[in-house]
């Protein structure tokens, strides 16, 4: 049976890449536009891949042993794939998660048998956030401080300054889409949020060749929350300003050095790119993806990228998001 699969996390990595000829053509866009598609992962999204190398860097340094409870605070996606490994491997797992996440989510990590506490119910993150208004750094710091690290047998693994969150882009993302492309990948662009992604990524395909141009994608200001704290109407999950905002907003994850341009795109652009696609080659991405999508077709819309190959991380599937206004109907 040498093709049948001991473990999910064997399942985890050598995602797709795929040109998107019907959105090229849509757009007689002059330059190749290729999405990268991670919801090709076990549990559909890009973020399996550090689930598995957080918790197995975790496990080789003697950190995680058999019973700890793994823990981590997240917009969604890591707390699934983490939930789904800990599962297979046996593991307890905890997720702080923001509380305006959509329902879908928490009811998959609880079908892994994780538990989810929403940020406004944990004391300690509560009151740091009434008094901060809303400082989701101080409020991550205080729970470390004051929760978890007086608890026996919790590891916190941190996605924002976890070195295994790029350090698997690095040794698979990059590689994949170099050995993929055999090499002619002119144009890398990645939304970012941890910024383990294009920070490993960027810096394998930039290692290959020194030429291959990185772009970070932002949110627009009209999809960020207002100074009164309230919600956007739309919203780019889990992808967070990276220009233009306070250094200790800025997770230890993100090299800085890598991006050579970033480019905002509004939350109502990435859902445009996200139906156009899914209406011109049949896939249905997050908004985040359709956000990438959105930059990588600016990108090839410059005569100087007439003829480049532009490759586009696309982190998660549409069906995350269909409690949400991204493909929603009339009916
Ligand atoms: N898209 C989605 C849907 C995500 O959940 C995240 C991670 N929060 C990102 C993009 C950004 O990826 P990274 O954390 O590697 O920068």
């Amino acid at each position: 049976m040498s093709n049948v699969y001991k473990s999910i996390t064997e399942l985890v990595g050598r995602t797709p890449l795929l040109e998107l000829s019907g959105f090229e053509k849509h757009h007689d866009l002059k330059a190749t536009v290729i999405g990268k598609l991670e919801y090709f992962n076990p549990n559909q999204s890009v973020k399996d891949r550090i689930a598995l190398s957080m918790i197995e860097e975790a496990e080789k340094s003697g950190k995680l042993k058999p019973g700890d409870t793994v823990v981590e605070t997240t917009s969604g996606n890591t707390g699934i794939g983490l939930a789904a490994i800990a599962a297979a491997k046996g593991y307890p797992f905890r997720v702080y998660i923001q509380d305006q996440v959509s329902k879908e989510r928490f009811q998959v990590i609880q079908a892994f048998g994780g538990k989810t506490i929403k940020l406004g119910d944990e004391p300690v993150i509560a009151k740091v956030l009434e008094e901060t208004g809303g400082d989701f750094v101080a409020a991550i710091k205080a729970l470390k401080e004051q929760v978890l690290d007086k608890e026996e047998n919790v590891v916190f693994l941190d996605q924002c300054s976890n070195p295994a969150n790029p350090a698997v882009h690095k040794r698979t993302t990059g590689p994949e889409i170099w050995e993929d492309t055999d090499g002619e990948v002119d144009i890398l662009v990645a939304c970012v949020g941890t910024g383990g992604t294009i920070s490993g990524t960027g810096a394998y395909l930039k290692e290959k060749n020194p030429n291959v141009k990185v772009v970070g994608v932002q949110p627009g200001p009209n999809s960020l929350p207002d100074k009164d704290k309230n919600q956007p109407e739309e919203e780019i999950t889990g992808v967070h300003p990276f220009e233009g905002v306070a250094e200790n907003l800025i997770p230890s994850t993100l090299d800085r050095k890598i991006y050579d341009e970033y480019i905002e795109v509004e939350a109502l652009e990435a859902f445009e790119a996200a139906r156009e696609v899914a209406a011109n080659d049949g896939i249905l991405i997050g908004t985040s993806s359709g956000a990438a999508l959105y930059a990588a077709k600016k990108l090839a819309q410059r005569p100087e990228n007439a003829g480049k190959k532009i490759v586009a991380i696309f982190p998660d599937t549409g069906l995350r998001y269909l409690s949400t206004n991204l493909f929603a109907t009339e009916n």
